[in-house]
C-alpha cells in the first residue's frame, strides 16, 4: 500500500479490494472510498459533504476496470469510467439503454473520470433507471464474501442499516438474447462508422426490442435530470408486448421501477388503441418525484408519463404497428 500525503486529507492506494475493505473498516467515518472524484468534489465544494481524513482509493485496484462478457451475463467493473461504458461494443449490445445514459451524463471530460461504480452509489445517479430496466444486480464486497443484490433491492434499502464499508466491485447485467432480439446495436462511433458492420454480422438477425433512454433537464445538454426513464421489453411477431420493464427518476428522486405501469404494457398488442393513454395514466398516477424550486414534483410526473408514452409511441411507428395510434 502506498500513501500519498496531502495537505488535506490523505490519499490511500490499497492493492486490492481487501485491503481496501480493511481501510475503511479502520477508518470509519474518518474514510471515504473515491472513485472519479467527481461527484465527491461537487458535494465538497457545495459544502453538502465535509472532507474526510483519508480517501481510499478504488481506481489503482486491479480487475475493477474491465467490461467482460460471461455466458449469461454482461459484467462491467466498478470503476470503469462512463466514456468507457459509453464507447463498448459489447455494452452497447447488452446494456443499449445504459449506453445511451452515459451518453448524456455530464459532459466528456467528467465522463473520462467518472465512474459507474460512483455514479452508482449516489443512488441518484442518471445510470440507475437504464440499469433497473436492464435487470441489473450489483456485486458487493463485504469483507469475507462477495455477494449480489438486485439494484431493485439495494435501492429499496436505503436509509436502512447497510454496510458502510461495503464495496461494490461489479455491476451485473443478464444478457439480451440477441438471436431472438434486435442485434444492431446503437452507433457508438464519432464520425464514419466502424461499429455496426462487425457486430450486426456477427449476430445475425435483426429485430423487435423495445428500448429507450430518456433525460430531461432544464437545457439540451450538460444538465443535471429533472426526469430520467427508461423501457424495456420484446415485441413478439404479432405485436404482442412481453417483459416489460419501465423505471424513472431524475433529480433528487430515488429512481424506481412503475410495475403498475408496466403492468399496462404487459401482454397487451402494440397497435391497441387507448394503449398509449392508459400508460400515460398509469405513469402519472404511479411516479412519485422529488420536486424542487426549479421543477415541482407536478411537472417531473407530467414529464415522464410524456417521456414514456412517447416511447413507445416512437417503437410502434418504426415498427410498423399502431398506424393509429396517437400520442399525448
Ligand atoms: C459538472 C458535473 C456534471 C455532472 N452531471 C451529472 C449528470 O448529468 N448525471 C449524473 O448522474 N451525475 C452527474 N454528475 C455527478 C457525477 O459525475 C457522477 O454521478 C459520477 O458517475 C460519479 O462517479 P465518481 O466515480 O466520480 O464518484 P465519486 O465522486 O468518486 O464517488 C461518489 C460516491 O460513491 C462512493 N463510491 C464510489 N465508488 C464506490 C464503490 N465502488 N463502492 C462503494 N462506494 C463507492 C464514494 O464513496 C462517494 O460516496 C456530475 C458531476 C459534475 C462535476
Amino acid at each position: 500500500m502506498q500513501e500519498y500525503r496531502t495537505s488535506s486529507p490523505a490519499v490511500w492506494y490499497p492493492n486490492d479490494i481487501a485491503e481496501a475493505w480493511r481501510m475503511k473498516e479502520m477508518f470509519a467515518a474518518d474514510g471515504q472510498y473515491i472513485a472519479g472524484g467527481t461527484l465527491l468534489r461537487t458535494w465538497w465544494e457545495s459544502g453538502t459533504a465535509v472532507q474526510p481524513r483519508h480517501l481510499i482509493s478504488l481506481n489503482r485496484i486491479p480487475g475493477l476496470s474491465d467490461i467482460t462478457l460471461h455466458e449469461q451475463y454482461l459484467i462491467i467493473g466498478s470503476q470503469t469510467s462512463l466514456s468507457e461504458i459509453r464507447y463498448n461494443i459489447a455494452a452497447a449490445l447488452h446494456a443499449p439503454l445504459l449506453v445511451e445514459a452515459c451518453k448524456v451524463i455530464a459532459a466528456p471530460p467528467v465522463r473520462n473520470l467518472a465512474t459507474i461504480g460512483g455514479n452508482i452509489s449516489s443512488r441518484v445517479g442518471d445510470s440507475l433507471p437504464a440499469l433497473l430496466a436492464h435487470h441489473a444486480d450489483l456485486l458487493w464486497f463485504n469483507g469475507s464474501q462477495t455477494e449480489a443484490v438486485p439494484l431493485e433491492i439495494w435501492l429499496a434499502e436505503a436509509g436502512t442499516d447497510t454496510d458502510a464499508a461495503a464495496l461494490l466491485t461489479h455491476i451485473r447485467i443478464p444478457l439480451l438474447d440477441v438471436r431472438l432480439e434486435s442485434a444492431e446495436p446503437d452507433c457508438v462511433c464519432e464520425g464514419e462508422c466502424t461499429c455496426r458492420g462487425e457486430a450486426a454480422a456477427s449476430l445475425g438477425t435483426r429485430i423487435k426490442r423495445l428500448s429507450a433512454y430518456d433525460k430531461v433537464g432544464r437545457r439540451e445538454i450538460f444538465t443535471p435530470s429533472v426526469v430520467t426513464t427508461s423501457v424495456s421489453g420484446q415485441v413478439s411477431d404479432g405485436g404482442r408486448l412481453a417483459n416489460i420493464r419501465i423505471a424513472a427518476g431524475g433529480g433528487q428522486t430515488p429512481p424506481s421501477r412503475l410495475r403498475n405501469s408496466e403492468a399496462v404494457l404487459e401482454g397487451r398488442m402494440l397497435g391497441d388503441a387507448g394503449l398509449l393513454f392508459a400508460l400515460y395514466e398509469a405513469v402519472y398516477t404511479e411516479f412519485e418525484p422529488v420536486g424542487d424550486v426549479f421543477a415541482g414534483a407536478e411537472y417531473r410526473r407530467l414529464t415522464a408519463a410524456g417521456l414514456l408514452s412517447a416511447a413507445v409511441w416512437k417503437s410502434a411507428k418504426e415498427m410498423g404497428w399502431g398506424e393509429e395510434l396517437t400520442c399525448c
